[in-house]
C-alpha cells in the first residue's frame, strides 16, 4: 500500500479537497478509512489531529480521529465504513485547524525566542484541547527572561514575517543550520522558514506569515525533570483564556468589593485575618475544653473515673482536647467520648500509665461501627462517615466500651 499523499504539507489551508477509498479496515475494533491523497492532518509531532466530514454519493460520515502509520499511510478513524473505490469529498474542520495551526506556529516563534535570548533549546512540544506546553533544557527560567522571550515572540508576530514550507535533501538540510533536525530521516525534510527568524524541520501546519498567529501569552512555568515547562496560548485561544482570566479576577474582586489589582493584597489580609481568629477560637475551644473537663470530674468518683459522654454539636478537635485535658491530672481517669458534629468521632484516652489499651478498644468500636481508627495504649481516634451512625448508636456502644474496662 503506498503512502497517503499528505496534502497539508503544501497547503495549511486547504479545507476542501476530493480523493478515493484505497483501503477501508478495522483498526482493534474501530472503522477507519485509507484515502490516496488528504487534506487531515493526523496526530504528530506534538500537534493534534484535524477533524471535519467525508461525503460519499450524499451520505457525510465524520472523521473521528486520524493517526499516522510508520508506513507512511494516514488512517482516518470515522463515524461509518466506505468500500474502496469510492470517491469522496473531504471537509476539514477550518475552525479547529486555524486553532493548531496559530498554537504550532506560535509554538516555532517562541522556540526560537528562547534560543536566540537564552540559548534554551526546546525539547518538546504538546499540544492540549486548551493550552500548549514545551519543554525548555535549561536549570532555571526567571520569570523576567520568560517575559523578555514572550515580548520577543509578539514583535516577531507583529513584523507578519513571511513563513515558508519547502523540501530539501537532508545532506543540504544539514548545511542550513536548523534549529532541530529529526533524529532519523529518509528522503528529503520538510522545513518551515520563518524569515529571518526560524528554521526548523517540522512536519505540521503552519501560518502563511507570522501576523495569522495572532499574539501569545505565556502562563505557568515549572520545573519539569529534563528542564523547564512553560505553557502557553497564541490567537484566539490567548484571548479567550485572557478573557476567562479576567472574568476569574473579576468575580473575587467584587466578593472584596476591590478592584482587580487589588485581589492578591485582599486575600492576603482575609488570610491574615482568618489566622488570627482562628488562633482565638483556638483557645477559646481549649478553655471551654477545660471547663468540661473540671465539671465531668466532679461528676465522678472512684479510684479510676470512667467519663462516658457524647458530645452531639462538637467536633473531633474538641473532645481531643477534652481527652488531653481529662487525662492530664494525676488521679487515674479513662475518657470515652464522641462528637456529632461533622464526621462523627470517637476518642478513648487514659491517664498515663493505665493498665487499659485504647488502641484495641477503638479497633472494636470501629470493627462495630464500620469507621477505621486507632492509636497508642493511652490515646486513640477513630471516625466513621457522615451520616452512618446516630447518636443512640455512639451512646450505647460508649457505655458497652465503659462495661469492658
Ligand atoms: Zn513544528
Amino acid at each position: 500500500m503506498p503512502p497517503t499523499d499528505r496534502l497539508y504539507y503544501h497547503d495549511s489551508f486547504l479545507y476542501g479537497f476530493d480523493a478515493r477509498v484505497v483501503e477501508a479496515l478495522d483498526s482493534n475494533g474501530k472503522t477507519a478509512i485509507v484515502l490516496d491523497r488528504t487534506a487531515f492532518y493526523p496526530t504528530s509531532g506534538g500537534q493534534v489531529h484535524d477533524l471535519g466530514v467525508l461525503s460519499a454519493d450524499g451520505q457525510q460520515i465524520s472523521i473521528i480521529e486520524v493517526a499516522d502509520e510508520e508506513d507512511g499511510r494516514i488512517l482516518h478513524f470515522t463515524s461509518a465504513s466506505l468500500p474502496a473505490g469510492t470517491q469522496v469529498h473531504g471537509s476539514v474542520n477550518a475552525a479547529r485547524r486555524l486553532d493548531h495551526v496559530q498554537q504550532h506556529s506560535g509554538q516555532h516563534v517562541l522556540s526560537a525566542a528562547f534560543i536566540r535570548l537564552f540559548d534554551m533549546p526546546t525539547v518538546s512540544f504538546h499540544m492540549g484541547e486548551e493550552s500548549c506546553t514545551i519543554d525548555l533544557e535549561t536549570a532555571g527560567l526567571s520569570a523576567a527572561q520568560a517575559q523578555k522571550a514572550e515580548l520577543l515572540a509578539n514583535e516577531v508576530i507583529a513584523e507578519d514575517r513571511p513563513v515558508s514550507i519547502r523540501f530539501v535533501p537532508l545532506e543540504e538540510a544539514r548545511q542550513l543550520g536548523l534549529r532541530k533536525l529529526p533524529p532519523k530521516q529518509t528522503g528529503d525534510l520538510r522545513l518551515i522558514d520563518i524569515t529571518d527568524f526560524d528554521l526548523t524541520a517540522c512536519g505540521g501546519t503552519h501560518v502563511r506569515a507570522t501576523g495569522q498567529i495572532g499574539s501569545i501569552l505565556l502562563r505557568k512555568i515549572e520545573k519539569v525533570k529534563q528542564g523547564v515547562r512553560v505553557e502557553f496560548v497564541c490567537g484566539l485561544r490567548a484571548v479567550n483564556t485572557a478573557r476567562r482570566d479576567y472574568t476569574t479576577l473579576t468575580e473575587a474582586a467584587a466578593l472584596y468589593s476591590s478592584h482587580i489589582y487589588d485581589v492578591p493584597e485582599q486575600v492576603r489580609k482575609s488570610l491574615a485575618e482568618s489566622k488570627v481568629s482562628g488562633k482565638a477560637q483556638h483557645k477559646l475551644l481549649e478553655e471551654l475544653a477545660a471547663f468540661y473537663a473540671e465539671r465531668l470530674l466532679a461528676q465522678t468518683t472512684g479510684s479510676l473515673q470512667v467519663i462516658t459522654e457524647f458530645f452531639p454539636d462538637r467536633d473531633a478537635v474538641f473532645i481531643k482536647l477534652l481527652a488531653q485535658k481529662l487525662t492530664a491530672g494525676k488521679s487515674a481517669v479513662i475518657a470515652l467520648l464522641a462528637s456529632g458534629a461533622g464526621q462523627p468521632t470517637l476518642v478513648f484516652a487514659q491517664t498515663p500509665g493505665q493498665k487499659s489499651n485504647m488502641g484495641q478498644l477503638m479497633k472494636d468500636a470501629m470493627a462495630q461501627l464500620g469507621g477505621r481508627g486507632g492509636g497508642s495504649a493511652d490515646m486513640a481516634q477513630g471516625g466513621v462517615a457522615a451520616g452512618s451512625t446516630d447518636a443512640g448508636k455512639l451512646t450505647s456502644l460508649l457505655q458497652e466500651t465503659a462495661r469492658k474496662l
